[in-house]
Parts: C-alpha cells; structure tokens; sequence
C-alpha cells in the first residue's frame, strides 16, 4: 500500500474533485496526506485523508501579497511564483522528516512539480481546469522587453531556479504544472483542441460522488416545476447587482429559483425574497443540479461539469479565469449560451432562460456530454489512474 501526498491549493473548485478520489484511496488500503489551508480541513479528513496545513506563513503570503503590476496574465504569474516559494520550503521541511511514495499535485497551486522533481518522486498533476499545452499568449508576449512586468517576472525566476538547484525554470513550469502523468476532470469531448492532447493526459470526467453537504431547504421544495439554479461559483460572487437583476427577472414567473449567492454577498441587500425564490449562501449544488432545469452559472469548469452530468443546459456568464473558455466551449457543442455580465438585464435574462427552456436540443447536447463524463469513468478511473502510474516511478 502507498502513502500518497497531495498538494492543493485553496480553493472548493481544485479541491472538491479531488475529495472522491481520496476516499477511494483510502478505501483502498492507501494513505493519503493532504495539503491545504484549514478552511477544507473538515473536508479533506472526511474523505479520511490525514490534513495538513501549510501554515502561517502561506496565510501571512495571502494578507501581505501585492501585485508588481496591473498585466491579468503576468499578475497571475507573479502570485503563483511567489506562493510556490513560500509553499517548496514548508513542504521540504515536513517531508525531511515523513516518508511518501509519490505526489499528486493540483496544476496550478502547491508547487508539487517543484518539490517532486526536487526529492525525484513519481507524481501527477491534478487539472480541475481545462487541460493545457500551451500558454494561453503569444509567443512575442513573453520575449524580454515586451512588458515592464514581465520583465521582474523572469528576475524572480531566475532567483527561484537558484534557490531550488534547477538547471531551467520556465513559465510554464509555474502556470501550469504538467507532469508525465497528468489527470483531467473533463472528458475529451468537452476538452476544446482535445487532439492536441497525448496520452499522458488522463481524462476522467467531473469526479461526482454524494457530499456531506447540508439542505437547509427541504429538497421536496423544488420537487415540482420548471427549477432555474443560479450560482455564480465560490470566488468572484459578490455580485449583488447580479442578483437584483436575477430577483426581477423572475420574481413574478412559474419557475422555482434556488440562488446560491456565496459568503460574500450580504442576503440583506437584496431587499424583500420573492416567495418562488430560495436564496442561500452555500447549497448542495450536486443535490440541486438532480432536479434543475436550467442552470445560470458563472461558467466554473466544476459547476458546467457537474451540470452537464446531470444532463443540465448552462447559461453561462463568464466572470474571470478560463471560464470564457468554459463558456464558448459549451456554445459550440449546443449545451449552452453565453451572456456577457455587461450587457445582462433582467429582461435578457428573462429571454434566454425561455428560449432555453423551449428549446429541446440544449437538454439533448447537454445530455450527450454527461453520457461522455460517466463514461469517462469519473473518481474510480482517476484513484486507477493514480495508482497505476504513482507505483511505476513516471519520472
Ligand atoms: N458549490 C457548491 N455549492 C454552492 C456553490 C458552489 O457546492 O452553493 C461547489 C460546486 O459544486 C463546485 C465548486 O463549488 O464543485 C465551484 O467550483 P467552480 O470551478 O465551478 O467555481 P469556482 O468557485 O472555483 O469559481
């Protein structure tokens, strides 16, 4: 049996698909230690993994953190680097003292492709993201020079090679931390450029198994009619103007509304709840999804995924990150519609669940994707996954 580390970062999106899969593991006779921050405590040892956390000084990282410049690309860059040298050393000290067979790391978060290359351990990374084989800029935008921002990008580099003893650091190895082995929560249906991709990407599917989650509604609540879901994800949802335009686009409609508007948003503000609405800071969105028939999201990868499992249509309205990507990809393949938040009213809101909900062929599409996600094989295939290619060192 194994003792297999993860490192995550801290985020429900990179985390939730991962919990599945731990279970698995431990249930079958492996160890699993993982690293996050104490906020997925609780979660992690659920799935019966010993939890670590990286500590202080990564909270004191997150307070303190200021971005060199204004560049989105190279901002996100920037962040990233610098949390992977203050998360290498925090790991390297635990593992000095622990022994592990391999890792699994997330492919954005907790620089496990730097510490498994360090001690020369098997690992694979965890993509809850859309799978990557290139940056997504022109290759001129990377040239020195080209932006003051980058510039201070490739001196820190630079000082992050040397300290961790590597011969050549790209900015690939930060943005997105491919291994040999590398596990994809989507299926390659709903991958775009899914040719592009060899085999070391494993595709398996949203990893989909019962939550412990807490309905503080009554499920029988949105047992009848038609159920529009909305949810704009766990990070940027403080969009109280959002939900304003949400609340008058179908306070005098037939459809029953669950709104999940995160712990951002102050419910207060949102002034007196129409009685069709059910407005909560967090809902078990896997339980909801069951009986949605619309779902209005902010185009996470994990929520469309989760979505689409259940056969459910997204009207996605991109905030950040790849969920533009997420949104056009669901377009072309008929399972959904993309609004731009800037131009979001009421009225189209309004529209666009209607055509939605007369028009058959996005249940249809959206339906056809979830068959290629169970197929995919979900959290069993990615612990198989795991398994096979941790004990046979892929480095
Ligand atoms: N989620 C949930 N209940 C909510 C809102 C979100 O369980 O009320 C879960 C959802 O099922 C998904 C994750 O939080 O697994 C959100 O991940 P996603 O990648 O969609 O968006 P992010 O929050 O990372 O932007």
């Amino acid at each position: 049996m194994s003792r297999i580390l993860f490192l995550n970062g801290s985020a429900h999106g990179h985390i939730n698909p991962t919990l599945p899969v731990v279970k698995e593991l431990v249930h079958r006779g492996h160890t699993v230690i993982y690293f996050s921050t104490v906020e997925f405590k609780e979660k992690i040892e659920a799935a019966g993994a010993e939890f670590v956390d990286y500590g202080e000084k990564v909270y004191e990282f997150f307070q303190s953190y200021k971005p060199a410049g204004t560049h989105p690309f190279f901002t996100l860059i920037d962040f990233m680097l610098k949390m992977d040298r203050v998360v290498v050393p925090i790991v390297l000290e635990w593992l000095s003292a622990k022994e592990i067979d391999f890792i699994v790391h997330d492919a954005m978060f907790g620089a496990g492709n730097i510490i498994a290359k360090k001690l020369n351990l098997p690992a694979i990374c965890s993509c809850t993201s859309f799978a990557m084989n290139k940056l997504p800029l022109p290759l001129n935008m990377l040239e020195p020079g080209f932006h003051p921002q980058l510039d201070l990008l490739y001196r820190d580099l630079k000082d992050a090679r040397l300290e961790w003893g590597f011969e050549k650091l790209d900015i690939t190895d930060i943005f997105f931390k491919k291994e040999d082995a590398n596990l994809v929560f989507t299926s390659r249906c709903f991958q775009p450029n899914a040719a592009g991709f060899d085999e070391s990407f494993k595709f398996v599917g949203p990893s989909i198994a019962p939550r412990a989650d807490i309905f503080d509604f009554p499920p029988e609540e949105i047992e009848k009619g038609t159920v529009i879901y909305i949810s704009m994800g766990t990070i940027n949802n403080g969009c109280i103007d959002f939900y304003l335009k949400c609340i008058e686009a179908f306070k005098e409609s037939k459809y029953k509304i669950i709104m999940s508007v995160g712990n951002k948003a102050d419910i207060g503000q949102l002034g007196e709840i129409p009685h069709n609405f059910i407005v909560r800071k967090h809902v078990p969105q896997l339980e909801v999804l069951k009986k949605t028939d619309v779902f209005i999201s902010h185009g996470g990868l994990n929520s469309v995924s989760e979505a689409l499992y259940y056969g459910v249509p997204v009207i996605a309205i991109p905030q950040a990150n790849d969920q533009p990507m997420v949104a056009r990809q669901l377009v072309n393949l008929g399972a959904g519609l993309y609004l731009d938040m800037a131009n979001v009213t009421a009225e189209l809101l309004r529209d666009t669940v209607s055509e939605m909900v007369s028009d058959c062929s996005y249940k249809k599409n959206s339906r056809d994707l979830g068959k290629s996600f169970i197929q995919a094989g979900g959290y069993m295939a990615a612990a198989e996954y795991i398994i096979g290619k941790g004990t046979i060192n892929n480095r």
